[in-house]
């Protein structure tokens, strides 16, 4: 922004000073952090209403689903009231997406750490799933049985994360394949194999990137923010871990995240 500043030049054509750059950056600044306090505020306004309807959504599902009257044949109450709720649980993950985001910027984001087995989280994480996507098919291959210490629902929310767009980036073939397993010596990894669209190699490299979506027009049918992977990444690199991926455009794509294998101390 540098170009946007006028130099100020003496009798001799030598530039004094340059006036201009300092307010543009201390104005940009100033936009940047305008936006930033806006998409917090936004994303807390708008978590309060919608914690509401999907709890009110779910209450008239149970008590539908309960019921002994007869329901009108010609209304489909109950699969709409599911459509909606499972929309609900799209909308919910994109809000809390927008607030994790803004914990991480204020360097808010507080982990809490216990040990856990890496085996049970992965198979909750996936009942999870597959509860609301009845279309996907998730397969588990517990290669090793590893413990790992570290924040437990954030690890999952990677997990359910690295699921979900595998999901919804395989518009034809949604068998998903997880597996745990050890690698080296120390380290304990999940990785989430899917067969969909694929990213080609130089989008490869910036889909870690905060709000980068691969553009095209494939893409522009799938909807996000492109800041999952942001998340993902900034989660495992607190945990002295990483996140990597493997893919070819039009075959599908292989996500992995390994954390440090948690030692078992022998009694
Ligand atoms: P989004 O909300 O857009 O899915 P992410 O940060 O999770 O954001 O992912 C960033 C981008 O990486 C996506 O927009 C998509 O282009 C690409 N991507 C992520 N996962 C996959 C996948 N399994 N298959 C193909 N492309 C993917």
């Amino acid at each position: 922004h540098l170009s946007r500043a006028v130099p100020v030049k003496d009798e001799d054509g030598k530039i004094k000073m340059w006036i201009g750059a300092i307010t543009q950056i201390h104005k940009l600044k100033e936009e940047e952090e305008r936006k930033e306090s806006f998409l917090k505020l936004a994303s807390h306004e708008l978590k309060t209403p919608i914690t509401s309807i999907k709890g009110y959504t779910q209450l008239l599902l149970e008590r539908l689903k309960e019921t002994k009257e007869v329901l009108p044949k010609s209304i489909p109450i109950i699969p709409s009231l599911e459509r909606i709720d499972s929309q609900i649980t799209r909308l919910t993950r994109l809000i809390s997406e927008m607030l994790d985001l803004s914990r991480v910027q204020e360097s808010k984001l507080t982990l809490q750490k216990v040990s856990f087995s890496l085996n049970r989280m992965v198979e909750e994480s996936v009942q999870d799933i597959q509860y609301s996507s009845t279309t996907a098919r998730v397969k588990i291959d517990h290669k090793d049985q590893l413990f790992v210490h570290g924040d437990r629902d954030r690890i999952s929310q990677v997990l359910i994360n690295l699921i979900t767009n595998a999901i919804k980036y395989s518009p034809n073939n949604k068998n998903i394949e997880v597996k745990v397993f050890q690698e080296g010596k120390d380290k304990a990894c999940v990785s989430v194999r899917d067969h969909g669209i694929g990213i080609n190699l130089k989008d490869q490299q910036n889909i870690f990137e905060r709000f980068f979506r691969v553009s095209g027009k494939d893409e522009q049918t799938y909807s996000g923010l492109g800041i999952g992977l942001y998340l993902a990444k900034e989660i495992m690199t607190r945990h002295n871990g990483d996140i990597r991926v493997k893919s070819e455009k039009g075959k599908g794509s292989l996500f992995t995240f390994s954390l440090p294998l948690e030692k078992i101390k022998e009694s």
